[in-house]
């Protein structure tokens, strides 16, 4: 399975940075063995979409509201999303989780929204700091999933949903797991994914994110289970996120 590197810009980049951003990754994109997905501000998904039209880099939102439509002020629907030309969408970073309160049952609202928007969804799962000093690292994202993930997440839609595994303690920190606890969570997630989704689980690709730059992409991407990456400050200098992509590895 082809990895995917997948940039998770956050509340950053006004529309001529975002535009510039685009397009020094699409000029140096050609060739790449992996996937390449960017996820921009709300408003810059229809500019991006647009700059980087026909390139074949995926362009997704940050979240979406799980109802189609209606009186909630603030919020953005996937088929809007959709609307301005995006094709995938984080949902439950665990930034959401904390800043808006986002609960498993939301989130899994939101993956049947967005799915039915024609979004692919990427799902994010990981434990705190203090739930990982007490061993319960597993007990959480085990929840995390069941409680996120519909049954048909591997098999609806236009194409298979994706995990990414986040532990929170590592986003922004510059801090990463061991290698080995890595590829323990991700084989621990592919255990749950198959008695969750059933055989359909093993299509599912699991990304891992927190603090992956172009120092250790090499060897977290080379890991088994790991799917691509899910990379937050380094996907906003090109050539950072361009030498992440240049580790992954095809399928
Ligand atoms: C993220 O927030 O999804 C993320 C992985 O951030 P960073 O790469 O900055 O740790």
């Amino acid at each position: 399975m082809r990895q995917l590197i997948a940039g998770n810009w956050k509340m950053n980049g006004l529309l001529t940075e975002a535009t510039t951003l685009a397009q020094h990754i699409s000029a140096a994109a050609a060739g790449l063995a992996c996937d390449l997905l960017v996820c921009p501000p709300a408003t810059a998904v229809h500019i991006v979409a647009a700059t980087l039209s026909g390139c074949g880099i995926g362009v997704g939102g940050q979240d979406c509201h799980a109802e189609e439509k209606g009186a909630h002020t603030g919020d953005i629907s996937a088929a809007m999303l959709r609307d301005a030309g995006a094709t995938w969408v984080i949902l439950g970073h665990s930034e959401r989780r904390a800043d808006h309160g986002e609960t498993d049952a939301m989130v899994l609202a939101k993956v049947d929204a967005a799915v039915t928007a024609g979004l692919t969804p990427i799902v994010c799962v990981g434990e705190t700091e203090a739930q990982r000093l007490a061993g319960r690292q597993e007990e959480v994202v085990g929840a995390q999933l069941v409680g996120s993930l519909p049954k048909d997440f591997a098999s609806s839609g236009a194409s298979v949903g994706v995990v990414a595994y986040e532990p929170v303690w590592a986003i922004g920190t510059g801090r990463t797991p061991t290698e080995a606890d890595v590829a323990a969570m991700h084989a621990f997630i592919r255990k749950t994914l198959l008695a969750h989704l059933g055989p359909a689980g093993q299509g599912v690709r699991i990304l891992y994110g927190g603090s992956m730059k172009p120092a250790n992409a090499k060897a977290l991407l080379a890991l088994p289970e790991v799917g691509g990456g899910l990379i937050g400050g380094a996907s906003l200098k090109a050539p950072d996120f361009l030498a992440i992509a240049e580790a992954a590895v095809g399928g």
